[in-house]
């Protein structure tokens, strides 16, 4: 007889679900008999321009590099981080993608017995690692799809350790302002550690949405979270980075693997931060691609949640699983949020003109049905 190994997995893990990513393109290819060049994935808010011609030289020039270990303490990432934002060095802590950042942090403070306070239609993984660790998570109900910033302030009692917000929120793309954060950091009790989620930030203008580096110092229960993954457009490559107090980075620091961000990631980072032409143009486009698919979506009577992030939540007031099997269909794929407990919305990311394009097409043929 084998074992049970589901029912022997620590308690938080039995009742996990796992992270749902977008579908790979090479899968519906497979899937469909399609041919993988004439499909547009609009699912993982990757960034559509393609990698910085800048990080690939990097990544080129240090392939021979690969038989040694990574430079585990990324000291010229974090220098460049630094030097880039004002800070020191020791206020920073390099992530595989900054979802391990936030995996560090449950691991460094969440427990049985502890809790984590986020919102609903918050990003998944705040529940998963929060979970993983045995720790409740306390999810907030939300108010027109956004963050209640007061009810969470409520819903923190003695046992809460950990705080997660994004600002803008994925998968809804709602944010808040400069007044709303600071009123929350004001009366957030000094013990519980606030994860300001900035994974979308850079798509935003200087000055749109409050930038929570520039809070860090006032409040030392502040971590922000950041990565090179979505406006930098190194996903695959997989590197984030946190801000905060150094002796909250010291904490991380000890739960952290030695060696989380691979050695292509380190330089790829460091050259993808010198390339602000690269930044600047997946900015514009993403406000040109932006303003393209509200008109298009506005034209076929469709509602959105007004968006910040690279990607909007549309709402087809009816279970949208239909229409993404008929945007599957024609070889676009968008990411369903029912999971999310959205069933009624698909998310689809900002792509070139041309993605957008087809995606306004798929979706325009299959409401006509
Ligand atoms: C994509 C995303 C992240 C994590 O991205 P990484 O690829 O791990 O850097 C974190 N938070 C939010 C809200 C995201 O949407």
């Amino acid at each position: 007889m084998s074992c049970d190994f589901l029912a022997l997995a620590v308690p938080g893990v039995q009742k996990l679900s796992p992270y749902v990513p977008g579908k790979p393109v090479d899968e519906l290819a497979r899937e469909l008999g399609l041919d993988p060049q004439g499909i547009v994935k609009l699912a993982s808010n990757e960034n559509p321009l393609g990698p910085s011609p800048k990080a690939l030289d990097a990544i080129r020039a240090e392939l021979g590099e690969i038989t040694r270990y990574p430079d585990g303490s990324g000291f010229r990432l974090k220098a460049k981080l630094a030097e880039r934002f004002g800070l020191q060095s020791t206020q920073i802590t390099l992530g595989n993608g900054s979802n391990d950042i936030l995996d560090l942090v449950a691991r460094a403070w969440l427990a049985p017995g502890r809790n984590a306070v986020f919102s609903q239609y918050a990003f998944a993984v705040y529940p998963i690692s929060t979970q993983a660790v045995g720790a409740e998570g306390r999810v907030v109900p939300a108010r027109n799809y956004a963050h209640d910033l007061e009810a969470m302030l409520a819903a923190i009692d003695e046992n809460t350790r950990v705080v997660f917000i994004a600002n803008p929120n994925n998968p809804t793309g709602t944010w808040f302002g400069p007044a709303a954060l600071e009123s929350f950091l004001d009366r957030v009790p000094q013990d519980v550690l606030v994860v300001l989620d900035e994974a979308y930030i850079e798509f935003t203008e200087p000055g749109e949405l409050p930038n929570g580096l520039d809070y860090v110092a006032r409040y030392p229960n502040l971590l922000v979270s950041r990565t090179l993954c979505k406006a930098y457009g190194l996903a695959g490559l997989r590197v984030g980075y946190a801000v905060s107090s150094p002796q909250i980075a010291d904490v991380l620091n000890r739960v952290r693997q030695p060696f989380n961000v691979n050695s292509l990631a380190l330089v790829a980072a460091c050259a993808a931060l010198d390339d602000t032409d690269y930044l600047e143009a997946g900015r514009q486009l993403n406000r040109a691609g932006m303003a393209q698919l509200e008109a298009g979506l506005a034209a076929l009577d469709l509602h959105w949640i007004p968006s910040r992030g690279n990607f909007l939540a549309v709402d087809f007031a009816r279970d949208a699983a239909p229409v993404n099997q008929g945007l599957l269909q024609r070889g676009v794929i968008v990411r369903p949020i029912a999971g999310y407990g959205m069933p009624n919305f698909l998310r689809v990311s900002i792509g070139t003109e041309a993605e957008n394009a087809r995606f306004l097409e798929a979706l325009a043929q299959v409401l006509r049905g």
